[in-house]
């Protein structure tokens, strides 16, 4: 079985969010699998950051791609075997700033165009015009919107044999441009319509890979049926609905070789669900960086995400300050919302040895924050899969969320019957308000000055299966059952 996987980020060339975590773990594993005959390549844009860090690079064609000139390259992910088709093209990817958008957070104006791109390479490596004719793929996975036109192209002008999925991981971003862009990408007018990628008259990129993609998957269960409902459905509940019986919900992995509190080289310490001790020397590590009382007693609390109305987030500030007042401490990495930043920021200042406010992307301050935290907080209105409330639960950092999507799936709260029968892994809101999320906190708290009670927690969530191996098996079944449908 021959895999494409399409992506516009992969850890560790590229990240900003769990996109990039899947991408460079999901292949990883499926390729580990024993039941797995078959070889798995990804293709993405050769940003600079992809072209300095890729090894082994191979040049292997020039082609025209709507009407741009492009290199495409092979190469190989560092310390793995995995295989990259990157897509070099100087004006469309070797930019500062991010893959998305502009050091000043706003989107690249030319987006319809770069990600078209990315997706016609990617249906073209499909078709009997592939730059890598010795390669053709049985099937390909797409990933978000920024790939959601290659099983458009692929179906409309290609009539590729290959399968394709079209893998949702955050519904919320969908790709929508002006009709004038209908022509640049080569896209035929006829299907502009709402039997087609059409979407309130823009061209959709998620939409095409909803519409087009012969099965559709997304990262957890308990999102695949929100997202078919009008609170969750972004308006594409309706699409969603007639295509339910192709769509599938697998929870997220973690990649158990860069999120794991035993080898994180990230930390001063390691530490196991056996040996716990270590983990005290982190957080006093942490302290001390952020300039906080050395205090085992004083409970940290920790938050790494992006500063997003979907994070929720903004219903922390106004309950802070009580908090501090019973002697919590606070670290904060992200960036985003700028007036919740700013809120952040002035806590930080009024209680300049109790909170930490950082701004920024920093991939050791993050490893550090879930490992030395004693609780992890996440109260997201929606939240596809989301990884660092799985990284909370390997590093025994009890996670604190709500009851939506991959958070409903992957935490079970603290109450009497679950911490009996050893399933208490976290804390769930019980509606998403400051208030509620006060009581929470409040609850894990009082349960936190119980060493052994927490000790329990921990080791239920520490314990529980969050490997990579485990989901890459439901991705292979689903491989399968797409190749057999006609
Ligand atoms: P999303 O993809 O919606 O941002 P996820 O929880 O699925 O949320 O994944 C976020 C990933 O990005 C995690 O690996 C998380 O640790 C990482 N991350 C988010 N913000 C930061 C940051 N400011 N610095 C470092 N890592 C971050």
């Amino acid at each position: 079985m021959r895999v494409l996987f399409a992506t516009s980020e992969a850890f560790p060339l590229i990240k900003t969010g769990g996109l990039a975590d899947v991408s460079g773990a999901l292949p990883k594993a499926i390729r580990q699998l024993s039941t797995f005959k078959g070889d798995i390549k990804l293709v993405m844009p050769g940003y600079s950051a992809v072209l300095a860090k890729l090894k082994h690079v191979e040049t292997i064609a020039n082609i025209d791609v709507l009407g741009e000139t492009c290199t495409i390259l092979t190469g190989t992910i560092p310390g793995t075997v995995l295989d990259v088709i990157a897509i070099k093209n100087e004006a469309l990817y070797e930019r500062a700033g991010g893959p998305y958008s502009d050091e000043n957070g706003k989107d690249w104006l030319d987006n319809a165009l770069r990600f078209g791109v990315l997706s016609r390479v990617a249906s073209l490596l499909c078709s009997a015009n592939s730059p890598l004719p010795n390669w053709q793929p049985d099937l390909i996975q797409c990933n978000d919107w920024q790939t959601g036109l290659a099983p458009a192209y692929m179906k409309l002008l290609d009539n590729s044999t290959t399968k394709s999925i079209f893998s949702i991981h955050n519904l919320a971003f969908q790709g929508n441009f002006h009709a004038n862009w209908l022509t640049r990408l080569e896209l035929p007018a006829a299907h502009f319509q709402i039997n087609g990628f059409e979407y309130f008259e823009q061209i959709s990129f998620l939409k095409a890979g909803l519409f087009y993609a012969d099965q559709l998957s997304t990262v957890s269960p308990t999102y695949a049926q929100e997202i078919q409902t009008e609170s969750l459905g972004f308006g594409l509940q309706g699409l969603l609905q007639t295509r339910s019986n192709d769509l599938t919900g697998i929870l997220n992995g973690i990649d158990t070789q860069e999120w794991n509190p035993e080898l994180d080289t990230h930390l001063p310490k390691n530490y196991s669900n056996q040996r716990i001790t270590g983990k005290s020397a982190v957080k006093k590590k942490l302290q001390q960086q952020l300039g906080f009382q050395i205090d085992a007693h004083a409970p940290l609390l920790g938050i790494v995400s992006r500063l997003t109305h979907q994070k929720g987030l903004d219903l922390l500030p106004s309950i802070m300050p009580q908090l501090i007042n019973q002697g919590c401490q606070f670290v904060i990495l992200g960036s985003g919302d700028k007036a919740l930043e700013a809120s952040f920021t002035d806590l930080a200042k009024r209680f300049s040895d109790q909170v930490s406010m950082n701004i920024g992307y920093h991939e050791h301050l993050s490893h550090n924050i879930i490992a030395g935290a004693d609780i992890f907080i996440m109260p997201s209105r929606f939240e596809p899969c989301g990884l660092n409330q799985l990284y909370g639960l390997a590093y025994g950092t009890p996670p604190i969320v709500t009851a939506t999507g991959g958070l409903a799936d992957s935490v079970t709260d603290t109450n009497d019957a679950t911490f009996k029968n050893n399933t208490a892994t976290g804390f769930v809101l019980k509606s998403v308000t400051s208030a509620s999320l006060l009581t929470t906190i409040q609850r894990a708290l009082k349960i936190w000055k119980d060493k052994t009670d927490w000790r329990k927690i921990q080791k239920n969530g520490m314990s529980r299966e969050v490997s990579w191996e485990f989901s890459a098996q439901f991705y292979l079944d689903l491989y399968k059952k797409t190749l057999s449908t006609h």
